[in-house]
């Protein structure tokens, strides 16, 4: 059975903007949206690989591909040799202490993969992400969590490195953040006040641009009351008269309010599903099945299908196609020679925000 954590280390970003998200969403039972149940199986696709095991069998040919992908990343520095094995999906206790404290927190963490490679005296972290949004290594409070746990559960191996790693097969991403043992122990102390600050009751909600995932989304009062105020900003009369300073603002105040009442508009659509799908009416709304992409099933034997396909005269087989020129440079062809064959074309004129004072309109609310 899985075990869950209070404070999981994968939602502590959300935490460190928003101390109170841990209270309110901990009164929310998600449901196993489609979403998650895809990205739990990917993982598991992901785990079976690197640990040579049977597939599960609903695993679908783009899963497989891009578990390859992440396991050639995993394995690519990785000396049997000089390192330790790989752990998968191992689960560590994380205990977060701080300097200016006696007391801890205890709480525990799944890292997708991780080993330490003597050689190097380096502790290597590794998350597979399969969602299409980018997330970089860099302060990930998530694998900084991960990365606590590991060396404390393995006090026999003392790695003066930590190199953390996330892997997107998906968008093809791949994001390496580099740290020391002491800058390490510098992020814990910050973790422990963060973590300490959400386990208080009543702890600061605070909108953020995270509400979007948060489960707790549609029963915030902070988040509604930040949609309603920004709502009844649009409602405002424009004026002709507006300095440019003022229109940049207001382009600004726009955008926050957009990102406001879509975060809130999401929430309470999947309510009215939930709602739905318990068999109450909500006055207007009804449930539409959408179909997902079609694929094809991983363990179809494609080849026989190739032999009908001849029949019909259609081929399945796509062309071979090239990765794109940015993928090459990353794959390492150099620049000079990619850009002797490829282009970039101009877009259409597009309005670019090009100074960080979005934050002064972000609404904090008690
Ligand atoms: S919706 Fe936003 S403000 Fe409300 S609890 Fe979640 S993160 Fe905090």
């Amino acid at each position: 059975m899985t075990r869950h954590s209070e404070i999981p280390p994968s939602s502590v970003h959300r935490r460190m903007l928003c101390p109170g998200s841990r209270e309110l969403e901990s009164t929310v039972i998600e449901e196993f949206s489609n979403y998650a149940q895809e990205g739990t199986l990917a993982h598991t696709v992901a785990a079976s690989l690197l640990e040579d095991e049977i597939l599960p069998e609903n695993a679908t040919t783009e899963m497989v591909e891009n578990a390859k992908e992440y396991v050639k990343i995993v394995r690519e520095n990785h000396d049997e040799k000089t390192c330790s094995p790989i752990f998968v999906e191992n689960s560590v206790s994380i205990c977060l202490r701080s300097s200016v404290s006696d007391s801890e927190i205890v709480n525990f963490g799944t890292p997708d993969a991780f080993y330490f490679s003597g050689k190097r005296n380096i502790l290597r972290v590794f998350d597979y992400k399969y969602g299409y949004k980018t997330v970089e290594a860099k302060m990930n409070w998530q694998m900084i969590y991960y990365a606590i746990g590991i060396l404390q559960s393995h006090r026999a191996i003392c790695s003066q490195a930590i190199e953390l790693t996330i892997v997107q097969p998906r968008i093809n991403h791949v994001s390496t953040w580099s740290i020391s043992r002491e800058e390490l122990n510098s992020y814990e102390n910050l973790l422990y006040i963060s973590e300490l600050t959400s386990l208080k009751e009543n702890a600061l909600l605070k909108v953020n641009h995270l509400c979007f995932t948060c489960k707790a989304r549609s029963i915030c009062p902070a988040l509604r009351k930040a949609t309603l105020n920004t709502l009844h900003e649009a409602e405002l009369p424009i004026r002709n008269d507006l300095s440019s300073q003022s229109l940049s603002i207001e382009i600004q105040l726009l955008e926050h309010m957009l990102d406001l009442a879509k975060c809130r508009l999401s929430a309470l659509e999947q309510e009215a599903l939930s709602r739905l799908n318990a068999g109450n009416i909500v006055p207007n709304y009804t449930i539409e099945h959408t179909a997902s992409r079609t694929m094809w099933k991983y363990n179809s034997d494609l080849t026989e299908l190739k032999n009908y396909a001849e029949l019909f005269d259609c081929q399945i087989e796509k062309p071979i196609e090239f990765i794109t020129p940015l993928q090459a440079i990353k794959k390492g062809l150099p620049e000079e020679l990619v850009d002797k064959y490829s282009e970039r074309k101009r877009g259409e004129p597009k309005l670019k925000y090009i100074k960080n004072t979005a934050d002064i309109f972000k609404n904090t609310i008690d």
